[in-house]
């Protein structure tokens, strides 16, 4: 880990490459942005804690984030391939509404689940998609960099289980969309 140049206490996160190279830590970043652009970030919750679609309780640690063209709200779940939304507004935005915005977000998401894990009757796990749709996020596989690994329902499945869990559908039809991660997923 690399600590910040500014504060010399909290993890560096952010590299401004603007007249030589700084580590920064969130925070200070924003500071530095605060005062080159005279916006102030207000105070919010730092956690937002709501429950899935099956009552089981997700944490998430909010991030804010100041740009020059606008502020960057992320809500990213206390575990490894969670849930992680983000939602953006402009410099002079209400960001009471911005935080609610990206509340409303995580609750609206883990409430919907597309997927469920059965049994056949020789005792044999499978995974299957519930309706004709499923969503997600795309993220990085570790183990197997070659492909990605897909987050859905709140836990990760490898490609392989993905591939799995479509071949019931063979024959049909698809459509791929990909949303930016501050859009809302139609
Ligand atoms: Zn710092």
């Amino acid at each position: 880990m690399y600590k910040c140049n500014r504060c010399f206490d909290r993890e560096a996160k952010i590299i401004v490459t603007d007249e030589g190279q700084e580590r920064l830590c969130n925070r200070c970043f924003n500071d530095m942005v605060s005062e080159e652009i005279g916006v102030m970030l207000e105070t919010m919750p730092e956690e937002i804690v709501v429950n899935d679609f099956s009552g089981t309780r997700r944490d998430f640690t909010v991030q804010q984030r100041l740009y020059p063209n606008g502020i960057f709200l992320e809500a990213v779940e206390d575990l490894e391939y969670g849930y992680q939304y983000s939602v953006h507004g402009e410099l002079d935005c209400n960001q009471t509404e911005l935080f609610h915005k990206l509340v409303n977000k995580v609750k609206l998401n883990v409430s919907k689940r597309y997927t469920k894990a059965g049994e056949f009757r020789n005792g044999q796990k499978y995974l299957s998609i519930i309706d004709d749709e499923v969503g997600g996020r795309i993220d990085y596989d570790d183990s197997n960099p070659s492909v990605p690994m897909v987050v859905v329902d709140g836990r990760p499945y490898t490609w392989e289980q993905l591939g799995e869990m479509i071949m019931r559908f063979e024959g049909f039809q698809f459509k791929m969309n990909f949303f930016d991660q501050t859009d809302e997923v139609e």
